[in-house]
């Protein structure tokens, strides 16, 4: 991890391995402190509030989720005492999508030879991405802990004279995505809005709303974007992540035409310069989105994670490329 000042009171802390969960932290170090999301355990959390610690001293008083991922809310509970801030709906999306206890028992289980076999037989993308995330995180000791201020369409803080705009832009990649854009500033943190040099993950949303808001933040025109994951950028970000999910979801529109799978059509669409960001595989979770939009599905349809990331695992290995989540 490192820590990265990008305006004159904003700094982010980014997840440099960039796979799935290294997600990226922000701080406007002014009026008590702002943090931008709390990173996936407690000990990124804690190494976070260290890179942090450098350049603010204390606790901040103010937390932002920009959304309901366990990515970007499981260090939530070492912020005491603090306002945590959050879309109207992401109390309740947190309790569904975040709760801790679910990944850490897929966690668990690949750790013991007899429900790896079962899991591995069954679920092998599932087992991929336990043994990926076993790596890095250990979700020992996380607990949820909610938004403590909700909002509808916009927040604003006054942070000693300089504003903060919080802002909500869901359903595009979760139902709860909230962009934070400091003006005299000109930053924006985009939280999973903006995936920068991987694949990104969408869940539950449209491409259409998802596509306003990349032109949303072309149009707040920052200096600087820190994406949820991935480093640091300018406008090119948007720009380049509008072009990726415009790509998949014109030739998911061919394949599906054709009547082929989300699945093959996964394996056959030609990756071009994408092939090179991180998790390239992940790719089938923007297919589906696209094929469940051709189908009239609602947005918020469910998604089965096991057979999701089993899916990415099968992508992965038809491409012949590294099973990387
Ligand atoms: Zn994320």
């Amino acid at each position: 991890m490192k820590l990265q000042q990008v305006s004159e009171s904003c700094f982010a802390v980014l997840n440099e391995k960039n796979r799935v969960c290294d997600a990226n932290s922000g701080l406007i170090n002014r009026g008590g402190g702002v943090v931008v999301d709390t990173q996936s355990d407690l000990y990124h959390a804690r190494r976070m509030i260290e890179l942090f610690g450098k350049v603010w001293p204390g606790m901040p008083k103010r937390v932002i989720n920009t959304h309901e991922d366990g990515d970007h809310v499981w260090g939530n509970q070492l912020f005491e005492g603090a306002e945590i801030i959050a879309h109207r709906t992401v109390p309740d999306r947190m309790k569904r999508v975040a709760d801790p206890s679910e990944t850490r028992k897929l966690l668990k289980g690949a750790d013991r030879l007899l429900s790896r076999l079962v899991l591995g037989a069954t679920h092998p993308g599932a087992l991929a991405i336990a043994k990926q995330l076993r790596q890095d995180y250990d979700l020992d000791g996380v607990e949820l802990a909610l938004p403590t201020t909700v909002f509808d369409e916009r927040h604003v803080l006054d942070l000693d004279g300089t504003e903060v705009h919080v802002i909500y832009v869901g359903p595009c990649h979760q139902v709860g995505d909230t962009i934070v854009h400091v003006p005299k500033e000109g930053v924006v943190f985009a939280g999973d809005v903006i995936f920068r040099e991987c694949t990104p993950m969408g869940w539950t949303g449209t491409y259409e709303k998802w596509l306003r808001t990349l032109d949303l933040i072309v149009w707040l025109d920052p200096e600087v974007i820190v994406p949820g994951h991935g480093p640091v950028c300018g406008i090119e970000g948007a720009m380049e992540m509008k072009a990726y999910l415009e790509y998949v979801r014109d030739e998911s529109r061919r394949f599906f035409e054709q009547s082929l799978t989300a699945l093959e059509a996964s394996k056959r669409i030609d990756l071009g310069p994408y092939g090179a960001w991180r998790g390239p595989a992940r790719l089938y979770l923007n297919v589906e989105r696209a094929y469940r939009e051709f189908r009239g599905e609602p947005p918020d349809a469910h998604w089965d994670a096991a057979k999701s990331f089993d899916a990415i695992y099968e992508v992965a290995k038809a491409r012949g490329i590294e099973v990387e989540f």
